[in-house]
């Protein structure tokens, strides 16, 4: 497994490897890896002939410096986690060289795509996040890359940002990996104590009750109920719950039949933020 922290060394690697026609897949991610980093892993090795995974813990995308700062570092274990897993080459780079000593984002207009959710909660956020992908997408050169379904935001916001730069890339989507007890992975959980990392699948558990409640509920009946049981909870601080049509992330007034629904929540717990969603399939009519 080959190292870089150059992007030009990396870029050099892979050029003639692409002009060979082989294909590049490529896993972004902030490291202190997880089952659920590796399960992109493992669909790219699949579908490539070479998969370049990147580690980097993007200070543009963070809006809250404790966060940043706070945020799990396991290099060696993450090295080993890849290696087992076959990748053919990481990537980490510093700072200064990929973003050529200027520390800044992009500024996008994602519209409303940019506004909502994560968008509205973590000021700019989804900036940093298109101009490091942008980014790493320039020095590592993919045919596929690889995004979980845990942020589904962002993962729309990486499919607009490739066509606002009409880069040649395809983004492929991931299902979301999930503790035993339905905690969606996160590096933040590691964050949690014992106790906590308990009361943490509380978000997934009311996510779940909100699908079986759609069958007879309406929309406000389940925003209320979210509301009321986090009011409720004592561990959990409800940052934001949305459903919204998965097509186009539109608000959602009443469910219809025949029409993809995604149920969002962003909640604290011991100070971290945890996100996650589901979908609820189109009910037939
Ligand atoms: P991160 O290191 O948190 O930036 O995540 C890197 C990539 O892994 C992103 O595309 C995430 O959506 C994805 N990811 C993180 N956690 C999970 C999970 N539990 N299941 C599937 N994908 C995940």
């Amino acid at each position: 497994m080959k190292i870089f922290k150059s992007k030009t060394d990396i870029y050099n690697y892979l050029h003639p490897i692409k002009a060979q026609n082989k294909s590049i897949g490529f896993v972004p991610t902030m490291g202190a890896l997880h089952k659920g980093h590796i399960s992109l892993v493992d669909i790219s090795i699949k579908e490539n002939d070479f998969t370049v995974v990147s580690i980097f813990v993007n200070p543009t995308q963070f809006d809250n410096v404790d966060d940043f700062e706070k945020y799990p570092v396991s290099l060696d274990v993450d090295m080993e986690l890849l290696k087992n897993a076959g990748v053919d080459c990481v990537f980490i780079p510093n700072k200064e060289d990929l973003y050529n000593g200027n520390i800044k984002s992009f500024e996008y207009d994602f519209g409303m795509l940019g506004r909502i959710m994560e968008g509205k909660h973590r000021k700019g956020h989804f900036d940093g996040v298109a101009t490091v992908v942008k980014l790493l997408f320039d020095a590592t050169i993919p045919n596929k890359a690889y995004f979980g379904e845990k942020d589904f935001q962002q993962l729309l916001i990486v499919k607009e940002m490739v066509a606002v730069n009409k880069l040649d890339v395809e983004i492929i989507p991931c299902p979301i990996i999930r503790e035993e007890d339905g905690l969606a992975m996160s590096s933040r959980n590691t964050r949690l104590s014992v106790k906590y990392r308990k009361e943490a699948n509380f978000i997934y558990k009311s996510l779940k009750k909100t699908l079986s409640l759609s069958k007879t509920k309406s929309v406000a009946e389940i925003y209320k109920y979210i509301n009321d049981i986090f009011a409720e909870n004592d561990f959990l601080e409800l940052e934001y719950f949305e459903i919204r049509k998965e097509k186009d992330m539109s608000e959602v007034k009443n469910f219809q039949h025949n029409v993809e629904y995604r149920f969002f929540i962003a909640a604290f717990i011991q100070q971290v933020r945890l996100i996650d969603n589901i979908k609820l399939l189109s009910l037939p009519l």
